[in-house]
């Protein structure tokens, strides 16, 4: 048993409330903190596209079943051009052999249902201990390792040994809850507009989330504006056969931006994980699942004999950024190049714009190729 080391975990979003749940599991005393209290932590308007890589993990830690009266799935997958008028809808037949019979392509969950069942999970365990930042933050005792899951704005990234590599948009999300009439059942949309995506995440039979990019001074804009006035907008640009009746929550607005923290010559026992390492366009939905990947690689690794002791903590950190370079980076590529190519009115791209939905409704191997790598990752990262 390792439970004589001690992991300090800064930040307890969902990346951190999962890493402490997971490497609890492995015996090890955590100390999880936050600038917010549990109960702020848990009240945020949030809303998470969950893929089956995310499915994966979380039945690993036995907490599948524990969130899925909470998850909202969707079977069919509708991805258009508003410039070109494209359009192809992908469903569970798309799906590899394997997660098919499971009929679902992902799934929707609010920030707070899967906050407090984390919490809920952590209430459970003898050697994870939370505070707030309120009280004092676990002073005297000896941190063997400290993960830093503070997110995409974290203050410690501005330290000297860090070098953050960030790309602005200059695009921000307006993200709300809409009740709707007239829609197909669990279908969720992406539609590709000039000004940016707008995802609409199916809820329960009349709900939708709507996660809606533009530039950052129109999103204000729209923010800003009355109720009535955005829903008239919103009514003219998604599918005819939709009815918005009202929207039904706060109206929330998040920046969007390519990051990426990495250490130079940093041999300190810490490691950025979550948002706080990595962000990209939400465009896709994959934000939080690859939040999720880095927990699953960090579990492993502690988890395989190489780093059952203080000495294996060393080259820890360098086994991880080994792991997970390739699902880093390739949903880098993969989130910029869909937002250069089908975010703007340039009429050279055109054709390749075309073409890529020709290719898409003709070829069941890229629909296939495609679908699984959005949901399951294709290069999916386990140390096994
Ligand atoms: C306003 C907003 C709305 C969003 N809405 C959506 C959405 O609708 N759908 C979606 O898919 N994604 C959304 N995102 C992105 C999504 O929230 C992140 O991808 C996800 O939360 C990443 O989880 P995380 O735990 O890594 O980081 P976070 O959820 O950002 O958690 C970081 C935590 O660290 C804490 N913290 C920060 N600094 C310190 C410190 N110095 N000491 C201690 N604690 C600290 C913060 O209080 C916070 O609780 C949104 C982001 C924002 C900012």
């Amino acid at each position: 048993m390792n439970n004589f080391l001690n992991f300090k975990i800064v930040g307890s979003g969902p990346t951190g409330l999962l890493l402490a749940i997971t490497l609890s599991k492995l015996n090890f005393n955590i100390y999880l903190t936050d600038l917010l209290t549990r109960e702020k932590l848990i009240n945020k308007d949030k809303t998470y596209a969950i893929t089956h890589s995310t499915r994966k993990i979380l039945s690993k830690f036995n907490l599948w079943y524990k969130l899925k009266p909470y998850l909202y799935k969707f079977d069919s997958l509708s991805i258009s051009d508003s410039v070109t008028s494209d359009f192809t809808i992908l469903t569970t037949s798309d799906l590899d052999r394997d997660i098919s019979s499971l009929d679902s392509i992902g799934w929707i969950v609010k920030h707070s249902d899967l906050m407090n069942v984390f919490f809920h999970e952590i209430d459970k365990m003898d050697n994870v201990f939370f505070k707030s930042s309120f009280d004092s933050s676990f002073e005297n005792i000896n941190f063997d390792y400290k993960f830093i899951s503070t997110g995409a704005n974290s203050n410690y990234k501005k330290y000297p040994k860090y070098i953050d590599l960030k790309k602005s948009y200059n695009q921000s999300c307006l993200t709300f809850e809409v009740l709707v009439r007239g829609n197909i059942p669990r279908r969720a949309y992406e539609i590709f507009r000039k000004e940016g995506p707008l995802a609409l995440l199916p809820l329960d039979a009349n709900r939708y989330q709507i996660i809606w990019t533009a530039s950052t001074s129109k999103s204000i804009d729209r923010l800003n504006s009355s109720k009535s006035f955005l829903l008239d907008n919103l009514s003219t640009i998604i599918p005819e056969y939709f009815q918005l009746d009202q929207i039904n929550s706060e109206i929330n607005i998040f920046p969007v931006s390519l990051s990426l923290c990495l250490p130079i010559f940093d041999f300190s026992k810490e490691l950025f994980v979550g948002d706080s390492l990595h962000t990209f366009h939400p465009v896709g939905g994959q934000g939080l699942n690859t939040c999720w990947r880095d927990v699953n690689v960090i579990y492993d690794i502690l988890k395989s004999n190489v780093s059952k002791s203080k000495k294996g903590l060393i080259v820890f950190k360098y086994r991880f950024y080994f792991y997970r370079f390739f699902d880093i980076f390739s949903t880098m590529i993969i989130t910029d190049s869909l937002i250069k190519i089908f975010a703007n009115n340039n009429q050279l791209l055109l054709p390749l714009r075309k073409i890529s939905f020709l290719f898409l409704n003709k070829f069941l191997l890229i629909r296939r190729i495609i679908l699984n790598h959005m949901t399951k990752s294709l290069i999916f990262s386990s140390i096994k």
